[in-house]
């Protein structure tokens, strides 16, 4: 086998509790490399089409690439699937910090589980070893209980992929927690393994990974290493992300009129200092810390230390604390930081239940939901208490938390009276933390990110290309800051396989990758042209606040850019990818059923 690779995949059979391995198809990993790329044209092979994505035949990917585990920021776990939450898209969310080179050092470069157990079970691998084992001691704990009582079972080294009560409850927008505050979080991940009665997947691995040419990776890894650790003194954003990780971006983005702010009406929030990683690291910063190999270190780990919260742990970042946060006007930090550490510890993805909590509010707020829709709970803006009332609801679906547990796309159709408006989701995934009426970059890509409302798909044609190659050889996002040119990334992974791709090919395998995800879309029904679109907010609730007040992104401009977007990714003008462009990427095995999908 190349280096880089372990060289086999592990499948779960939940139904028969069968295992076996499966050498990685070697073709195949040149020409979609790992991750989300290698992943989509699995899930094309393997499910066929149609199928409802929380059936039993709906396999879970969880896979790791040529990188994780041997160079820094290489500690990334992406995890594909159909998803629930859309229906119609590809599920493919990224989490490090140790759990994908762990499975490689197991041995293997991914599990793929498909069935449904007829009890809580999890999977055990130990090198190659693997064991379904019971789960009925850890079903209904939370995150962090479910990871420190797998731990204690099976020792300290051992890293755990896994879901809370969230999942288990059929929260469509529940995740996948790779330790109490790292989750995969989007499309309904945790809901897919939850239908499985799947509570974990618990790895040990002692083994190595070979790396084919040792001088040039020596050289390679010097070089960036080097970048990344000096980072802090070479640029503002490199110091900025070393002492406050993702979460320092808040208030840089409210300065420039482009962070959600009360469910997307506004970009800037003159209350933004209040909860402001400033106020983070004065009042609850106790360490920064890193996944497995990066001298980055952004996650940011801290205490409550008064009032009503105190004593718990948190971590927050940028998207799912800023969703709950400026979007549903949070100014109390210390509220806002128990929020998000109860979210992960019940194992939403916090992003959506930010986003779920803020149209409610604004729901609220208009009198389409009322006190008594809500069991009582005065739903006002930024009021912890009553929020905290409403997520308890949602995760029993209980009363109106049947209805929101679905999401914004859903709780909109069904409450209707205008609602639809400001339902902040694409294809029923709902929106990170940015606002688009001033960025319209920003709209774009949560109107044509392949997983539907994605806030990781990329702003720009190059800022794409170099996301999938991440999230493919399963480096961590931020590492594209050190990785110009974004060669870089093929000459690492010729050196580590012992490959001679050529690194002028760089975008040409990117656009095989996104061309891949976006067919396989199509072929599970999405409609470009009705699909790929924004919520009516974008285009016509212009920002009444900040230096941006005025700004919105018209309909017209919207769609001229779309179909900018087409073309450039060789699609026609109704957004599907045309023949000869398939053809030039290799990929005219899916022609025939675009055309079936498409006519
Ligand atoms: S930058 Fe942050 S998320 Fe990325 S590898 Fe480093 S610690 Fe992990």
């Amino acid at each position: 086998m190349n280096g880089g690779y372990a060289g086999q995949i592990l499948y779960v059979d939940l139904i028969s509790g069968d295992t076996k391995t499966e050498p990685i198809d070697q073709e195949l990993a040149r020409q979609f490399i790992g991750g989300r790329g290698l992943g989509a044209k699995m899930l094309w092979d393997s499910l066929a089409p149609g199928t409802d994505p929380a059936s039993p035949d709906s396999p879970l990917m969880f896979l790791t690439g040529p990188l994780a585990g041997v160079v820094p920021m290489g500690a990334q776990t992406c995890i594909v699937f159909k998803s629930p939450k859309t229906k119609i898209t590809l599920g493919h969310p990224t989490t490090g910090p140790h759990w994908g080179p762990e499975l490689k050092f197991a041995g293997y470069d991914g599990v793929i589980v498909s069935g449904k157990s007829d009890k809580p079970v999890y999977v055990y691998i130990e090198d190659g070893n693997v064991e379904l084992r019971d789960a009925a001691h850890l079903w209904g704990k939370g995150i962090l209980e479910t990871w420190n009582t797998l731990r204690a079972e099976l020792g300290p080294r051992v890293q755990s992929m896994c879901i809370g009560p969230a999942a288990e409850n059929g929260v469509l927008y529940s995740s996948i927690h790779a330790e109490p505050f790292r989750s995969a979080a989007r499309g309904g991940s945790g809901y897919l393994m939850g239908s499985k009665n799947l509570k974990a997947v618990a790895v040990r691995g002692t083994g190595a990974i070979t790396i084919a040419r040792q001088k040039e990776f020596r050289e390679l890894f010097s070089l960036i290493y080097g970048r990344m650790s000096g980072g802090r003194r070479t640029s503002r954003h490199g110091y900025a992300f070393s002492r406050w990780g993702s979460y320092y971006s808040g208030m840089a983005w409210s300065d420039v009129s482009t962070l959600d702010v009360k469910n997307f009406r506004e970009g800037y929030w003159e209350e933004m200092d209040k909860i402001s990683v400033l106020q983070f690291e004065w009042r609850n910063k106790v360490k920064s810390r890193g996944c497995n190999g990066c001298p980055i270190a952004c996650m940011q780990h801290g205490v409550i230390r008064e009032g009503p919260y105190a004593g718990h742990v948190v971590n927050p970042d940028f998207d799912s604390t800023q969703c709950i946060g400026a979007g549903c006007l949070v100014t109390d930090l210390d509220g806002l930081l128990y929020l998000q550490q109860l979210g992960d510890d019940l194992g939403f993805d916090n992003i959506s239940l930010g986003g779920v909590t803020g149209f409610a509010m604004e729901c609220y707020e208009k009198g389409i939901l009322t006190k008594n829709d809500l069991d009582g709970i005065e739903l006002t803006w930024g009021y912890v208490p009553a929020m905290i009332e409403l997520w308890k609801k949602i995760l029993n679906r209980d009363g109106i938390g049947a209805l929101l547990a679905q999401g914004v796309k859903e709780a909109s159709e069904q409450v209707g009276q205008g609602s639809e408006k400001f339902a902040m989701h694409a294809k029923g995934l709902e929106y990170g933390a940015y606002t688009g009426q001033k960025r319209h970059a920003r709209a774009l890509q949560y109107a044509v990110g392949d997983r539907g409302g994605c806030h990781h798909y990329g702003q720009t044609w190059e800022e794409q290309n170099v996301r999938v190659w991440s999230d493919s050889l399963l480096m961590c996002t931020w590492a594209r800051s050190y990785m110009n040119p974004p060669s870089l990334y093929v000459d690492l992974l010729n050196a580590v396989t012992g490959w001679n791709l050529d690194p002028g090919d760089f975008n040409t395998w990117a656009e095989r990758m996104l061309v891949m995800a976006r067919s396989y879309n199509i072929r599970e029904g999405m409609n470009p042209l009705e699909d790929d679109v924004l919520p009516e907010r974008v285009h016509s609730d212009a920002f009444t606040q900040g230096p941006e007040a005025g700004a919105l992104y018209p309909r017209e401009e919207f769609v001229k850019d779309r179909t900018d977007f087409y073309h450039r990714r060789g699609c026609d003008d109704n957004g599907v990818p045309t023949e000869q462009h398939l053809t030039e990427l290799g990929l005219d095995f899916v022609i025939p059923a675009i055309h079936d999908a498409t006519t």
